[in-house]
Parts: C-alpha cells; structure tokens; sequence
C-alpha cells in the first residue's frame, strides 16, 4: 500500500499518503459528527511523516477549536482534508478524502457519543484506547 492519492471536494489541493495506515476505524464523537456534518467519521490515522500535500498547500487553511486537533481544510472549496493530533503524533485523513485507500475498519471509537449504531461485531470503545489516553473501556453494541 504506498502512494495512495487522494483530494479535496474541488481537487485544488491534492495529498498522498504513503506504506499503511496506523489504524482504521469510526469515530462517533460530537466533534467529528460537528465537523463533517455526517453521522459518523470514517477515519485512518497515518505517522505525520507519511502524510504530504502533494500539490496546492498554498489553498490549505487550518482550524483548531482545540490544541489536540488541527483541522486542516482547502480554503477554495471548504473540503476537509486532515485532521492533525500533535498530542498523539498522528494525522487523521478522512477515508472519504483519500477514496482508493482499501478501508477496513478495526474498531469504533467515542462510541458512548455515538447517534449512528452501527451492528458490524467490531469492538466499540467508550471513549478512546487507553494507549491513547482513553479509558479503554469497551461497551454493547
Ligand atoms: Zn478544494
Ligand atoms: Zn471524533
């Protein structure tokens, strides 16, 4: 899995992302839900260094409502590109933004927000792993 591209709504800005993703999931969480106007964010969480805006940087504008996400936006069309999480050292890419990225999901996160119930058998985590600074705690579909 390497050079996988991907872009924003009007394809201004464009991104790769390069070897596999660190993880892959749901996110059900207010903030997301807020963020991407949809029921449940599809997310893949990638090393910062794997991550780079291959063409139109100069179009990227930035959000953080807080200091654990900076968002990252194309300022043309307003499609959502990243997310960025210093405190964890890694990059959410939104599935949706890079389409031919093989999504397989392995968990639900924040799933104790969540206004979308999704019964697929994957585990369902509260709030966040523990190794991420979340309680780790799993709960029923
Ligand atoms: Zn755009
Ligand atoms: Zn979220």
């Amino acid at each position: 899995m390497t050079g996988t591209k991907g872009a924003c709504f009007c394809g201004a800005v464009e991104i790769e992302v390069s070897g596999a993703p660190e993880a892959m999931g749901y996110c059900h969480c207010n903030s997301c839900r807020s963020w991407s106007a949809s029921p449940v964010n599809a997310f893949s969480l990638w090393k910062p260094q794997n991550v780079k805006v291959t063409k139109g940087a100069e179009f990227v504008s930035r959000f953080m409502k807080t200091r654990t996400s900076d968002r990252q936006f194309c300022k043309l069309c307003g499609g959502h590109l990243m997310t960025d999480h210093p405190p964890l050292g890694l990059v959410d890419v939104y599935a949706a933004t890079i389409p031919s990225l093989k999504f397989s999901p392995g968990v639900h996160v924040n799933y104790a927000e969540t206004v979308s119930p999704m019964k697929d058998g994957l585990p369902k985590l509260k709030d966040f792993p523990a190794e991420l600074g979340g309680s780790g705690e799993l709960v029923p579909e």
